[in-house]
């Protein structure tokens, strides 16, 4: 870098010049056409255009010397300061290349940097020579969160692919047996028949599961409106899901029902979450346990919760984190055993969102686990976490 100490100084007084001119622009007057040429960006009240940018911004002297920054500038690079040079504040070979083409006579180009401390980023910088001054301004967007929504879009994608190949390749494999070796076989026609419709029943409920998904990520950011009690929800739910509860011998209650439980919401989501959770507490549970479905109404607390709670084997807390995430199981072969997809809870925890809720997991290994969803009351809606 080319400044002096003296020359870091000049530009100290021109940036305050600079921010001075902005405060004061009823000062800024047309310059007569005699005089000396125009400087159009001299005439721009920068500190008021860089808060303006969606995108962290810097306004850089010819000799890249820091004159101007914006609020998520600062975020991003916390040692920015005007006055000393860009070199100080980001060391990232493909800014500084970008930064002397610039100086060498390009007039826009884009570069990648990617940051370590605080935390790992990618950011797209844009670098641009403004006219007349010869100033540079640098655009910074931070391209992380886009790149973590397309990594995770694609995981999903092959995800499901995988998740549908293997029933399909299981299907195909069973029709050329029955067009081949097995074609005059009716014991092993009747055989392979039964496994390729239970194969073809798990591609409909993981077809179903996505079909859930994506329907209420489209609605995530509407508030369902109908008023729905829970009670009735829960009531029903005991009946059909009993012939399960039976077959698994497990004992399925039901207590705090003695008050209304009346929440804002969509009475089909809603059902499918507590399904959803019900039927992981039965097929996860212990075999002759208990799973107890409890309604906590606290008037004073403006929500309703409600537990479902199983003493099965439990689950060990590091998969706790992740166990709303799509397809994330603890034990794949037992979910695909017990008829799961995978993606149970991920419905859940859309669906509590898309209620201004919450999804709460609690377990301890060898003791069981309790899911709890908490909705906000009719009426006292409380405002989103996040
Ligand atoms: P799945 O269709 O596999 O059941 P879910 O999203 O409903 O998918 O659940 C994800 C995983 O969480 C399950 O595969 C299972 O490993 C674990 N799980 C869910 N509920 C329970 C529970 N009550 N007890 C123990 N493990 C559970």
């Amino acid at each position: 870098m080319a400044d002096t100490g003296s020359s870091i100084g000049r530009w100290r007084e021109r940036a305050l010049r600079l921010m001075r001119r902005g405060s004061e622009r009823a000062d800024v007057r047309p310059v007569p056409a005699s005089s000396a040429p125009l400087e159009p960006t001299r005439l721009v009240d920068w500190p008021v255009v860089l808060t303006a940018l969606p995108d962290a911004a810097v306004l850089l002297s010819p000799q890249t010397v820091v004159l101007e920054f914006n609020t998520k500038a600062a975020e991003l690079f916390p040692q920015l300061q005007a006055g000393v040079a860009i070199s100080a504040v980001s060391r990232d070979p493909e800014l500084l290349a970008g930064l002397s083409q610039i100086r060498g006579g390009a007039s826009q180009l884009s570069v990648s940097v990617n940051q370590r401390v605080p935390v790992e980023r990618s950011l797209l910088a844009s670098l641009s020579r403004l006219p007349g001054s010869g100033d540079v301004l640098v655009l910074l967007r931070d391209l992380s969160e886009t790149t973590r929504i397309e990594q995770m879009r694609k995981d999903f994608v092959a995800n499901a692919s995988h998740e549908l190949r293997t029933p399909l390749a299981s299907i195909i494999g069973f029709i050329e047996t029955l067009q081949g070796p097995a074609k005059n076989d009716p014991s092993a026609r009747e055989k392979f028949l039964s496994v390729m419709s239970g194969q073809a029943q798990r591609m409909k409920r993981l077809v179903d599961d996505l079909m859930s998904l994506s329907r209420i990520e489209m609605r995530t950011h509407l508030m369902p409106r109908d008023e729905v009690d829970l009670n009735g929800i829960l009531d029903d739910l005991r009946q059909s899901m009993e012939p399960l509860a039976a077959q698994e011998t497990v004992r399925l209650t039901i207590t705090g029902r003695d008050r209304p439980a009346v929440v804002q919401g969509d009475r089909d989501e809603l059902v499918q979450v507590f399904q959803n959770l019900i039927h992981n507490a039965i097929r996860y549970g212990r075999a002759g346990g208990n799973v107890t479905v409890r309604i906590d109404a606290a008037p004073e607390a403006r929500r309703l919760s409600v537990h479902v709670t199983d003493d099965g084997p439990g689950i060990a807390p590091h998969h706790l984190p992740r166990l709303t995430e799509r397809f994330y199981r603890v034990d794949v072969a037992a979910s695909r055993k017990k008829e799961g997809t995978g993606l149970g809870l991920a419905i859940a925890k859309h669906v509590v969102t898309r209620h201004r809720g919450e999804l709460e997991i609690r377990s301890e290994l060898g003791k069981g686990s309790t899911f709890t969803v908490v909705l906000p009351e009719v009426g006292r809606p409380i405002p989103l976490a996040r």
